[in-house]
């Protein structure tokens, strides 16, 4: 299965902007925006040329596929899927991308970063009414409810103690003692709070 090989860190300097791939590190002095704010390469410090609509569309895209760790082609499926759907474009994209099993688990900070909310997914930590998925790309619906396959295991009993800090969106019950995930509606844009210009991504996406 191909994957995202650029390192993170890259990835938002490359956007100019933090795009929070890193879990806890995104907070910290350690950040690598907070400690190199120019775009990587040897001209990264380079003063920056005038970008044309075309760019800026392209780079809102990027943003918002590198923000939820996607491949292109699955990337451009989700964008396909959301022209067919009724409603606007960019608030649809943004719903399914939300409803991805990965980044609900990201969401309740089971996982500090989408990438190891990822792995947790793929190893088999979680069931979905009571199945196992092992699929970080699962899309969740309305009344669906994911447990912890093992709540014992080392790294639930660690985690346990970081949860509580972060903001979980309302379509979200997530009960911190059971370890217990119920999905009480279907996501919003607004809620997911992407500093992403969707729009822009739409366009771009319409005009290729
Ligand atoms: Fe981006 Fe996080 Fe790296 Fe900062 S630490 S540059 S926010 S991935």
């Amino acid at each position: 299965m191909a994957r995202i090989t650029s390192p993170q860190c890259k990835q938002c300097r490359r956007e100019g902007k933090k795009l929070f791939l890193k879990g806890e590190r995104c907070y910290s002095v350690k950040c690598g925006i907070a400690r190199r704010a120019y775009a990587p390469g040897q001209h990264g410090q380079d003063r920056r040329m005038r970008v044309s609509e075309y760019c800026m569309q392209l780079r809102e895209k990027q943003k918002l596929k590198r923000i939820y760790g996607l491949m292109e082609k699955q990337f451009r499926k989700y964008y396909d899927e959301a022209t067919r759907m009724k409603g606007n474009t960019g608030s649809l994209l943004v719903v399914t991308l939300e409803r991805r099993l990965d980044n609900v688990i990201y969401r309740t900070g089971l996982g500090s970063s989408r990438r190891l909310a990822r792995q947790l997914v793929n190893h088999g930590h979680f069931k979905v009414n009571g199945t196992r998925v092992n699929i970080p790309s699962f899309m969740v619906k309305e009344g669906d409810v994911i447990t912890v396959k093992k709540e014992t295991s080392t790294y639930f009993k660690n985690v346990r103690e970081t949860l509580g800090g972060g903001q979980i969106p309302s379509w979200i019950n997530f009960d911190e003692k059971k370890l217990e995930v119920k999905i009480n509606a279907m996501p919003s844009e607004k809620e997911a709070e992407l500093d992403v210009n969707i729009n822009q991504v739409v366009e771009y996406y319409s005009k290729i």
